[in-house]
This record gives structure tokens, sequence and C-alpha cells, in this order.
């Protein structure tokens, strides 16, 4: 195979709980074809890799591009993995998937390499190298969803840790015996600040009556989410400003920890934070600046991500241009 270039295309495989997103693009981020089909995880991994492949056979259709012609396939997953054996580990996204060696199903199919990561390092690796991130050494981004990943960019390469799963920076513990976390351990910083923790959290602190949030969600506490405490904070709600301000304290003291061990040059923040930088921005600035020294805020950026409509495409390319080292300003050229 001729080594790869600009033009040289690839595969992508977003795998996510509920979506998937497939598309072919090139090495230069030119995207050729594209789609995004429902995950149906519940079907288990063999149907979910069946679906992926019908749908890869789509898009290199559309593309016209010929497997044989690709150059890499990458796909991010949504969680840890076993990195040797190239399978899921448990993930509470894709419940009965655990154990399912997806490296060598898609090696089966695919005569091009696969590389493979999860979605955290993956969106890392894609803010960093097509997004906010981009020119800094030092990064470390939050991926603020219904859990909390991380994906750290230390002194210009993606630290992964000794067994492929380094960054799991949401379950740092905020408060020691604290709510209970979705991994079974307490006061974890994903189960007060991620989307299902703060969900949790409203539908224990808001009562009928009690905030507009009540309203918001239409008085049924399973839809008191994210997004309605932003929306009754926007609409200056008190109860929903004490309870943000309380969950932003919670955030920035995970964020100090983090710049305490990492000293970044930038922080990357993804989904409810990326919607709404005005809320969060200023604030977690100011409540990291009183939880660390001088010197380590003097140039720290904290910055909403960019990519969150194209992270599917963006986040595969990526890791394959980690894995064959090159990056993006090489191949634009
Ligand atoms: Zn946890």
């Amino acid at each position: 195979m001729t080594s790869p270039n600009a033009t040289s295309p690839i595969l992508g495989i977003d795998l996510g709980g509920t979506k998937v997103e497939i598309a072919c693009a090139r090495l230069n981020a030119e995207v050729l074809a594209r789609k995004r089909i429902p995950t149906q995880a519940q079907d288990g991994p063999e149907r979910g890799l069946e679906r992926i492949l019908e749908t890869a056979q789509d898009v290199l259709a559309r593309a016209e591009v010929p497997a044989k012609e690709l150059c890499a396939v990458g796909i991010s997953i949504p969680g840890p993995w076993d990195h040797d054996a190239g399978a899921f580990l448990d993930l509470p996204n894709l419940p009965g998937w655990e154990g399912y060696p997806i490296r060598q199903k898609l090696e089966e199919h695919f005569s091009a390499p696969i590389h493979m990561d999860n979605d955290a390092n993956a969106t890392a690796l894609a803010e960093w190298k097509f997004g906010a991130g981009r020119g800094y050494d030092h990064l470390t981004y939050l991926t603020m969803s219904t859990g909390i990943g991380g994906g750290l960019i230390l002194d210009g390469r993606l630290y992964r840790g000794k067994n492929f799963n380094a960054g799991e920076v949401g379950h740092q513990v905020i408060m020691p015996d604290g709510p209970p976390c979705g991994c079974g351990l307490l006061g974890h910083l994903e189960a007060l600040c991620s989307g299902s923790g703060i969900a949790r959290r409203l539908k224990e602190a808001v009562k009928p009556g009690s905030s507009l949030m009540w309203e918001l969600a239409g008085g049924d506490p399973e839809k008191l989410t994210a997004e309605v405490l932003v929306g009754a904070v926007r609409k200056e709600d008190p109860l929903a400003q004490v309870f943000f301000h309380q969950t932003l304290e919670y955030l920035a003291t995970g964020l100090a920890n983090l710049v305490f061990i990492l000293n970044p040059e930038a922080i990357v923040l993804g989904t409810i934070v990326a919607r709404n930088p005005d809320l969060f921005l200023k604030s977690l600035e100011r409540m990291v600046a009183e939880r660390v020294w001088d010197v380590f805020t003097a140039d720290l950026k904290i910055l909403p991500a960019q990519l969150t409509d194209q992270i599917g495409v963006y986040a595969p390319l990526a890791v394959i241009l980690d894995a064959l080292n090159l990056e993006p300003e090489e191949l634009t050229k």
C-alpha cells in the first residue's frame, strides 16, 4: 500500500449508546458520505456489528470508495476497553456487549488496519487536532454529557496509561459519602455534575410548586434534566440559581484538582457547557482561580468544545491520525 496522504480514504465508526455514526472521509477531513443509525444496544453486539457493516457498505458505495482502498478504519467506543483483546469492558451504555472483540471482528471484514479508542480520548484528540484545543500542548478535555469522561493531552501527546484507560476524570471523589455514582462508588464528580447526576439531584431537590423547574418538566420528576435546570436559570428561578451555583462549585473543585495535577494550558468542556458557554465559563474561571495557586491560572483557558455536531466524523478520524502519527496541518498543505 502507498503511504497515506491527504486524500487517502478512511472509514470512521463513532459507536455510542444510542446511535452510531459511520462516515467515509479523506485524511484531510473532507467528508465523502456519512450516515447515522440507532445503536439498538439491546439487540446485542453480533446484530449491532451486522448493522454497522451494512451501513458501512452503503456509505462506501455512496462515497464511491471500494473497501479495499481504505487506508484505515477508526472506531470510537463509549467507554473503557481491553486494549490487548480489542474488546469492550463492562460499558453502562452497551449492556451485554462486554467481552465482544470488536476490533478482531472488524479485521475479519476490512483489509485496512483498525484503530480504536474510547470516546473521551477520541474526542479529546479531535478537539485537539481540529477544534477548540488546536495549538495547545497541554490540554484537558471533559465530555460533560450523560457521564463525565476525560481525555488528557500531556506534553503534546495523548496520555493513555498502562491499560489505555487513563483520564477517568469523572470518577474523582468530590464529596466523600456523597450520592452514588453510576460506577457504584460514592460522591464522584460524575454523580454530581454529569447529565444523569444532575437529573438525580434535581429529582430530590425539586418538589411540586417549589420551582419553575417543576413546571418546565411538566410535573414529571423523570423530566427534570440538566436542560430544564439551564432553562430555569435563564429565567432567574431562585431554586435553579442556587442549585446551579452549587453544581458549578462541585465542577470547579474537580477542575481545580485536575489543574493542580496536570498544569494544563486549556480545559475544553463538551456538551452542556459547549451549548451554554455564557452560563458556565466566567463563573468556572473565577471559581477555579479561587481554588488553585496563581501560577496555574495565569495562562489557563477554559473553553467550550467546538466539534459537537461533527464529532461523529472527527473522533474516529482523529484516532486514525494519531495512530498514523500524522498532523492535520501536514495533510492540508
Ligand atoms: Zn464513579
